[in-house]
């Protein structure tokens, strides 16, 4: 692995940023909060809009073999029995009898004892820590009037189960054939023992899963396959490839129903952190399925007869996590004539605000050609007008949020109606007629990019 240079980039920093800029803010705030529970304000919402539009692009628009889905969240309680959750979706806690803290045992080493918070649980002669025993994820709640024993639901914990109770719909009403994949976005629920590190691990948060059904004896090969387009996502948008690796699950990490994982991890604050994991599932949730139903969940060839239950790979990540590894990827410190600056290097495409319009000064017709020009941009991509204060403030501002260009409305603009174009990156300024605007700004925004921090 080549060597990790120096980085001004740390998890407080990030942290920080997220909440003088409004990207995220801790939740139920004016009441205190609800530990590791966050809210997303309105560039944290742009910036998660452009990651799904980003996954989906690369699951449906750029390919022709997956379909999508958008299912409940609530599911009969049944599927949890037959996928397993029920049994094995769980934790191993530990009790400390002397704090009265609980911790995932897996997870002690980096964790804080409730009375000295610089060691870790266990680590003091104090600290009396019971055996782990295993603590279900799921968050249980009623659905319908009646709260009694058979009327006890579960808020999903992932999106996958979904996709395999629909897999007979999208075989009969989509006329789909193996390989082929269903992909969903949506909400999932997880009472973790330990949320933390910000919004890395919460109990609420948002998974881009797909499951892509093949014939058995392909499945390895697919499993390759998901592997590789994966990781080229996270690189192709952006984030450096000396801080991305892909590791495959020993053995006795493997979840029930895995024959084989890998995760594509990243590098925040020197520890590689899960982001995204990419499993062969094999037949196990379909077999599960059709058992528990009793409803047939095969494939068969009109043509030849043949019938098999496929097999499926699933690469499953988290939007909130990947939130987090651009953010972290793109955060960067530099110095524009003696001043510091932050800047996020963020892809264009997944920068909140693609232009912001600045006029010079605030007088001589400037403002008000300003917004036509502004009025014409965000009919195009997402933009942004600021008059107020100091032309370098202003571009420090949108530095901050990671805007990519800035467009300046000077005296000359009013004589020949060209303006200056500034690249957030380059610092480079470039004089650009007012009616070539909009498609310049979309052509740069199309064009291959690699990330600054990386080198020319
Ligand atoms: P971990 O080992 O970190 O608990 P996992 O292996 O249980 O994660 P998966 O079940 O494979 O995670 O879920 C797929 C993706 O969902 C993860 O790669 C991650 O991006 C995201 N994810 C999982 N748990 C959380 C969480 N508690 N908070 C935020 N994102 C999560």
């Amino acid at each position: 692995m080549p060597a990790v240079p120096h980085e001004p980039v740390t998890m407080d920093k990030i942290v920080s940023l997220c909440k003088r800029r409004g990207f995220v803010f801790p939740s139920s705030e004016i009441y205190g909060g609800l530990g590791s529970s966050y809210d997303y304000g309105h560039y944290g919402v742009l910036l998660r809009n452009n990651i799904r539009t980003e996954w989906w692009r690369a699951m449906l628009q750029e390919r022709d073999d997956i379909v999508a889905l958008d299912s409940a969240i609530i599911q009969h309680p049944r599927t949890w029995m037959a996928s397993g959750h029920l049994a094995n979706f769980s934790d191993p806690l530990v009790d400390c009898r002397t704090c009265g803290l609980r911790f995932r045992a897996d997870h002690l080493h980096q964790s804080q004892c409730g009375r000295k918070p610089s060691k870790a649980p266990g680590e003091t002669p104090d600290c009396d820590l019971t055996e782990a025993r295993d603590f279900n994820m799921m968050f249980e709640t009623t659905f319908g009037p009646v709260k009694d024993k058979g009327s006890t639901v579960y808020l999903r914990p992932e999106t996958a189960q979904g996709i395999f109770l629909n897999f007979r719909n999208y075989l009969q009403f989509a006329r789909r054939k193996p390989p082929f994949g269903i992909a969903q976005i949506g909400k999932v629920f997880r009472n973790e023992i330990t949320a933390r590190n910000f919004i890395f691990r919460t109990r609420e948060f948002e998974q881009m899963e797909m499951e892509f059904f093949v014939p058995p004896a392909e499945a390895a090969q697919w499993h390759e396959h998901w592997m590789e387009q994966r990781a080229a996502w996270w690189t192709r948008l952006g984030v450096r490839p000396d801080h991305l690796r892909l590791r495959a699950h020993d053995p006795d990490e493997l979840s029930h129903y895995s024959s084989a994982t890998s995760d594509i991890e990243y590098l925040f604050d020197d520890e590689w952190s899960e982001l995204e994991g990419i499993a062969n599932r094999g037949d196990f949730d379909l077999r599960q399925h059709a058992e528990h139903s009793g409803q047939k969940l095969e494939y068969v060839d009109s043509a030849t007869g043949e019938r098999y239950v496929p097999h499926v790979v699933e690469p499953a990540a988290g939007v909130d996590r990947a939130m987090l590894t651009f953010l972290y990827d793109a955060y960067d410190e530099d110095e524009i004539e003696g001043e510091k600056r932050t800047v996020l290097r963020l892809h264009p495409l997944l920068a909140p605000v693609k232009v912001v319009v600045l006029p010079l000064v605030r007088k001589d017709g400037q403002p008000e050609l300003a917004h036509d020009v502004y009025a014409e941009l965000r009919e195009r991509v997402q933009a942004e007008y600021d008059e107020g204060g100091a032309i370098g403030r202003r571009y420090r501002r949108q530095d901050e949020i990671g805007t990519p260009w800035a467009v300046t409305i000077d005296h000359r603009s009013l004589e020949d109606r060209t303006v200056t174009l500034r690249d957030r990156d380059s610092l480079g300024q470039d004089r650009v007629a007012i009616d070539d605007l909009g498609d310049e700004i979309e052509r740069r925004l199309r064009a291959p990019w690699h990330s600054p921090k990386l080198g020319p």
